[in-house]
């Protein structure tokens, strides 16, 4: 199998400079049901509609994304930082969004603002590479030893030293990733964390400030990390990846492999592509997200997480454990089970099979798979609600009331 081993640098800010980015960017913050309905306004006829429009927006925003009114969306934080706007619990909610919605249409504006946002990205990058990276790594994994050493994870320490010795780490910047924190890619084995404009650029930093940051992104660190030493099924290089290698391989000089399982995820047996493998190729992503941060939690030994991170998917674990009897033992056997391809005698996944068994057994025939056809692609307190409304309604024959659910939401 072909080495992991690879560096390149991404440009951070590669096609942003556009008005297309700038769009995408507006839609993040305004939504893009508002965007719309305001293109259909007149300014001149209007204008009160529009003024109702966007209050409404605001408003939408602050419920989304704060508990106490703070302004705490890490989009909208960064943008107004970009043209030095000023976020304040006073603040004038509907003026700021006037401001953004002005500066981000003035394209010669959003560019120089991007050139700074890019200059200090690179910063934030080397910081957190040089002084940041090394710490969270070494402690990261010394939590995750504790808990081989004390049996509840299923691996040993040096599968683990191997897996992280081998990941490439990427710190990118959050306006190309604005909906999450960080990011495992099992077809690169590389990691992805987000900065945002709250992390020092040269100017700002502090060498005491790295136990704070150490402490803010072990989180998110620890998250992706327990994905990259999952179990994994790689079948090689991917037959798309060979051929659009002949293009791409010698500039960034790495081939994608085609992975079937990480941890508890499976794909659907298509090559996967750059957009990842939670997408609609995948099988059981919100099980395998659930036992991922439920590992993450134990491993912090935090019960619930400072930041609600897959808080829906974990209580929704807990009430399946509850209503199938399933063991934290079998269920991290399976989620760290792996098999070599070559070896394709007897049973490759016992473990996996017994898990969707015992499912099985209390969900009544295929059981699992109808489970995850009713919650594919469903997030948070939605994933929660649906299952629920299905775990307590088995075990009698799950799909009509999955066919039904699927209609209802
Ligand atoms: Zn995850």
């Amino acid at each position: 199998m072909e080495s992991f081993q690879h560096s390149y640098d991404r440009p951070s800010l590669n096609g942003f400079e556009t008005e297309e980015r700038a769009y995408q960017i507006k839609e993040r913050i305004f939504g893009s049901r508002t965007l719309s309905r305001l293109a259909e306004l007149d300014p001149s006829r209007d204008a009160d509609q529009i003024n109702t429009l966007l209050q409404e927006s605001i408003e939408d925003l602050f419920k989304k994304s704060s508990n106490d009114g703070v302004f705490n969306d890490r989009t909208l934080r960064t943008i107004a930082g970009l043209f030095d706007i000023q976020l304040t619990n006073s603040t004038d909610k509907l003026e700021v969004l006037e401001q953004i919605d002005e500066k981000l249409s003035d394209l010669l504006l959003w560019r120089s603002a991007l050139e700074r946002y890019n200059r200090e990205h690179q910063e934030r990058q080397l910081i957190f590479r040089s002084e940041i990276e090394p710490v969270l790594k070494d402690r990261v994994e010394s939590m995750i030893g504790i808990q081989i050493d004390s049996g509840f994870l299923p691996i040993s320490r040096e599968r683990v030293s191997d897996l992280v010795a081998r990941l490439e780490f990427n710190a990118v910047d959050l306006l190309n990733h604005p909906e999450r924190a960080g990011r495992y890619r099992a077809n690169t084995h590389e990691i992805d964390i987000v900065l945002d404009s709250s992390f020092p650029t040269a100017n700002s930093w502090n060498p005491e400030d790295v136990e704070k940051l150490v402490e803010q992104y072990t989180h998110t660190y620890l998250h992706e990390i327990v994905h990259a030493i999952s179990g994994h099924t790689i079948l090689g290089v991917s037959e798309q990846d060979k051929l659009s290698s002949v293009v791409s391989s010698e500039e960034i000089g790495i081939h994608k492999n085609h992975v079937q399982k990480i941890g508890l995820l499976y794909m659907k047996g298509a090559p996967n592509n750059i957009a990842g493998y939670a997408g609609k190729e995948a099988r059981f992503n919100w099980f395998n997200e659930a036992v991922t941060e439920y590992i993450t939690r134990k491993v912090l030994s935090t019960d619930s997480a400072e930041s609600p991170v897959y808080q829906s998917e974990v209580d929704f674990f807990e009430l399946l454990k509850e209503k199938t009897g399933l063991t934290d033992e079998l269920i991290l056997q399976a989620y760290f089970e792996d098999y070599v391809p070559s070896e394709q005698t007897g049973d490759k996944v016992p473990c996996w099979n017994l898990l969707k068994k015992q499912i099985d057994e209390s969900l009544g025939p295929d059981g699992l798979v109808k489970l995850d056809d009713a919650l594919r692609g469903l997030k948070g307190p939605l994933l929660y609600m649906k299952g629920k409304n299905i775990l307590n309604k088995t075990p009698t024959e799950i799909s009509p009331l999955h066919a039904l659910l699927s209609q209802q939401l």
